[in-house]
């Protein structure tokens, strides 16, 4: 039973390690947003506060406040907008979503026209 704990707990932790490495360069990407901030119109992205440096400190550390800023990190993990990474996005389909693209397509329109 010991050594069954004693090959577990590697195991997991390289496991947890792996996910971690394979998130780090492999984001998710999520369904097409309009950011309100910035007007960018994609796929948005995970938004994870706080610090991965910390987090790996505090994980080689002591594991219980490396257990805990994981968790606080993934707890307060938000969607975000690809370029800005503002958390204000809305879908392309609603009434704010549509007049951001459509005068984002017309932006080049009107200073094309304005050029002597
Ligand atoms: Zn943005």
């Amino acid at each position: 039973m010991e050594t069954l704990i004693a090959l577990l707990i590697p195991l997991s932790l390289l496991a947890a390690l792996a996910w971690f490495i394979f998130r780090v360069f492999v984001p998710a990407k999520g369904k097409p947003m309009v950011c309100t901030h910035c007007g960018h119109l994609g796929p948005a992205r995970q938004v994870t506060n706080g610090s991965t440096g910390i987090e790996l400190v505090l994980w080689l550390l002591f594991i219980v406040p490396g257990l805990i800023y994981s968790f606080w990190r993934l707890s307060t993990r938000t969607v975000g907008c690809e370029e800005c990474g503002a958390t204000a996005l809305v879908p392309p389909t609603s009434p704010v979503g549509r007049r951001m693209v459509r005068e984002a397509q017309e932006a080049p329109q009107a200073a094309a026209r304005t050029r002597p």
